[in-house]
């Protein structure tokens, strides 16, 4: 193919990415902007292997063969709700491939260059390798983090932005070095050294952060993978990387920002990994406060009586697969005229947007899924809340607890209706590990159990 023909292919394929993520910003458009990703990626593959020769061909097929195998046996075992952890590996992918690919640039380049354009070509070898590194070791953390591995809470060892920044000095001293010399090996040792150096740095600036601000660090380093992206497209001299690259470098970094303004958290801090528990005063259960059992009649009966509900999913109602049980339920109360509405975090579930996905593939009408800046001055005129496996996202200490690691963070005021139902397991704790206080108000009920039994039961009840 040639060369023209390639980077038409590329400018096509770039445009259906564009109007892919723009698409994705939509539920009722999101199946379509899924498609145009697919069929970017499709010509971009194609274009991309009619480009390369003979000799190469064979490489690419094996190496693509493999890496597809693996994938798929991988993507059949996880689960829905394994998915952050497996986002946040591919993320590190991403990471380790920048690390290679600039190594392997610097060693054998593929284009011969002199002068300036050689300056700018180690450049762009350095800050690859930097971004890759620390994109790599930060995105396996979060992986650990968000799998159970590696404990939620944050890592703050003392005068930690010092030895962040004594990381970032060392590794521009590195850079001028490697600059300067003309040696090979030295060129090498520096680069060695300096991923070492952004290694560790990737593993601090995200031990550093706490389960509740997870959310933003996933994004994050989403938008540091697509940077890593965009540093190969520079270093193979590729168009379609660095705008692919881009494209998810900027996206991921306008979610964070869109994140950390719903979580009420400083971009800049989250960037430099400076944010996150802050202070380890959180309000523990006081022994003597007292939890109010529900039971499944209790509950129809409420619901009967109510003339608006507003359900509040969280993480647990995807581990409990509770949503085609929430959906019938919606149905039978809306047919009988009760009000029905639901209230989303942004930060609900493990995944921006989980929630939705999981009331849209339960058929959820869409009109009745509020944002939760659309809904939090409704609770006081609502008669039921229900809860489904939600905790940090409805945790009053973030708004009355100024020493709560969480404090700060807009939540649902769930507590603020006339009766909520708290539908989990037992009294454990949100993915923060912050007690909640919610549990013990008044005119809140637990109703223990997984949540899609819970949920069938109310199905059945209010049928009966
Ligand atoms: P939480 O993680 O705060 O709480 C989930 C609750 O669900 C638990 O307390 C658990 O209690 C309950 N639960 C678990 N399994 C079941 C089950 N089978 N049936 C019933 N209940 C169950 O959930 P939220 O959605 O409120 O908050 C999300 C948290 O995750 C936030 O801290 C957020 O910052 C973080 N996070 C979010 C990400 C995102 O992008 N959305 C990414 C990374 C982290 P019990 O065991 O007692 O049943």
């Amino acid at each position: 193919m040639s060369t023209g023909l390639v980077s038409v292919a590329y400018v096509v394929a770039s445009i259906l990415f564009i109007l892919s993520l723009g698409g994705l910003s939509h539920q009722e458009s999101a199946r379509r902007g899924n498609l145009y990703g697919v069929a970017g990626i499709i010509i971009a593959v194609g274009a991309t292997l009619a480009s390369v020769g003979d000799g190469g061909i064979t490489a690419i097929l094996i190496a693509v063969l493999l890496g597809a195998g693996i994938g798929i046996a991988i993507a059949n075992k996880v689960e829905m709700t394994q998915m952050p952890q497996l986002v946040a590996l591919l993320h590190s992918f991403v990471g380790a491939a920048a690390v290679f690919v600039g190594f392997s640039g610097y060693i054998e380049p593929l284009i011969a260059t002199s002068g300036a354009e050689h300056t700018i070509k180690l450049v762009e070898v350095f800050v690859g390798i930097f971004i890759g590194a620390v994109t790599f070791t930060g995105s396996l953390v979060a992986c650990g983090k968000l799998d159970g591995r590696i404990d939620s809470k944050a890592l703050t060892l003392p005068g930690r932005h010092l030895m962040n920044l004594a990381a970032i000095i060392v590794c521009v001293f590195l850079g001028a070095w490697f600059l300067s010399t003309d040696s090979m090996a030295l060129g090498i040792v520096a680069l060695v050294v300096m991923t070492a150096i952004a290694s560790v740095l990737g593993i601090h600036l995200i031990m550093a952060i706490g389960g509740a601000d997870m959310p933003v660090v996933v994004s994050m380093l989403n938008s540091y993978s697509g940077w890593a992206a965009a540093s190969i497209g520079f270093m193979l001299g590729n168009d379609l990387l660095i705008v692919t690259g881009a494209l998810v470098g900027s996206s991921g970094a306008i979610l964070s920002y869109i994140m950390c303004k719903a979580m009420n958290r400083s971009f800049i801090s989250v960037i430099l990994g400076g944010f996150g528990q802050t202070s380890s005063s959180s309000a523990a259960a006081d022994a003597d406060q007292t939890v109010h059992e529900s039971s499944v009649d209790e509950v129809c009966e409420e619901l009967r009586n109510a003339q608006s509900v507003i359900i509040v999913p969280g993480y647990g109602m995807a581990v409990a697969q509770a949503q085609n049980g929430v959906s019938e339920m919606t149905k039978i109360l809306r047919d009988r005229g009760v009000n029905v509405r639901f209230g989303i975090h942004p930060v609900a579930g493990r995944l921006p947007g989980h929630m939705n996905v999981l009331l849209a593939e339960a058929h959820v009408p869409y009109d009745i899924v509020l944002e939760m800046d659309e809904i939090n001055d409704d609770f006081p005129d609502t008669d039921v809340v229900l809860v489904i496996g939600a905790n940090d996202t409805v945790n009053p200490a973030a708004a009355e607890d100024p020493g709560s690691p969480i404090a700060g963070m807009p939540v649902l005021e769930v507590w603020k209706a006339a009766q909520v139902v708290i539908l989990k397991r037992g009294m454990a704790t949100g993915y923060s590990g912050v007690e909640n206080p919610l549990f013990f108000k008044d005119n809140a009920r637990m109703l223990f159990g997984d949540a899609k039994d819970s949920i069938d039961k109310l199905v059945s009840g209010l049928r009966g």
